[in-house]
């Protein structure tokens, strides 16, 4: 009913409002380049960040993320609907993503992963660390992530104290979700300790796909995503929260033939469903260190 965006989930009584720039707070922005009644994507003149203005109230967006039914479009932002297809791909793609982080030194010690869904990267994440835990708001997805890993998850960050106690923390696909991202990046630095690492990743603004693929983008996800990072801005997110940025980390995302078919508007036969393929730089990743005399 009343859906404008194509998403069952919004509805007339959910309302919309202007924000200025969720990053720097400035309220001057370019001209808007994309649109989805009532939904604009505009890039802010001072920072160069882009988000999302009208947006959901925060309180109705929070709605849906604690809804079991946010799931069912599928975590990790495939929206991908056979499941067992689903958890191969994001295995595959985390497996390459610890493989990377390991290179960078970040493993070890006691991990934190934000958002972690059903716990595909957490139970991926085992080997390479000696404690696990996970913070998801739906509690579907929080109770599998549980049973497969084992982890302590909660159901928000601010119930893990707010103390120093994980070497590393990571968001993936997240960080596009949040309404205040330099709170939420000092949220997760308070849990760090000191030398410890924080590595975001979101879908990137400034790839190649997005250049290609214009309005047609599959991360212009509405109502869900408010920011879109790219190689300045995400860098620009972790100094702003105080954090010292240590470079970029590649992540090879990795989907099934049929999914990336399907962006293009073709219909695979079945066999596309079995077939792997690895995109580079659809997403952006960076890693950031606190910095250990503070
Ligand atoms: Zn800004």
């Amino acid at each position: 009913m009343n859906d404008v965006t194509g998403n069952s989930f919004v509805s007339a009584e959910w309302y919309v409002e202007e924000c200025a720039c969720p990053m720097c707070g400035r309220a001057e922005s370019e001209a808007t380049r994309y649109e989805q009644i009532p939904f604009k994507i505009k890039r802010c003149s001072s920072c160069a960040l882009w988000f999302l203005s009208p947006r959901l109230a925060e309180e109705d967006a929070q709605q849906f993320y604690h809804s079991d039914a946010y799931f069912a479009g599928g975590h990790g932002e495939s929206g991908y609907e056979d499941y067992s297809v689903q958890e191969r791909s994001l295995r595959a793609t985390f497996r390459k993503f610890l493989k990377t982080i390991d290179a960078k030194a970040a493993t070890g010690g006691a991990f934190l992963e934000v958002g972690c869904g059903p716990g595909y990267l957490l139970d991926e994440a085992n080997s390479y660390f000696e404690s696990l835990a996970g913070v998801e708001l739906s509690d579907k997805a929080a109770k599998q992530a549980a049973s497969l890993t084992g982890a302590r998850i909660y159901n928000d960050i601010e119930e893990i104290d707010d103390v120093p106690a994980f070497d590393c923390i990571v968001a993936t696909h997240v960080i596009e979700h949040i309404y205040e991202p330099v709170a939420f990046v000092e949220t997760l630095a308070r849990r760090l300790k000191p030398g410890g690492s924080i590595i975001l990743a979101a879908p990137h603004m400034g790839s190649l796909y997005r250049r290609i693929m214009g309005r047609r983008w599959p991360s212009f996800k509405y109502p869900e995503h408010v920011s879109f990072f790219d190689q300045k801005t995400l860098p620009d997110l972790f100094r702003r929260a105080g954090l010292e940025v240590t470079g970029n980390v590649p992540y090879p995302h990795v989907f099934p033939l049929s999914l990336v078919l399907s962006k293009f508007g073709i219909k695979g036969p079945l066999w596309t469903d079995g077939v792997d393929v690895t995109l580079p730089a659809t997403t952006i990743s960076f890693q950031a260190k606190k910095r250990v005399n503070i």
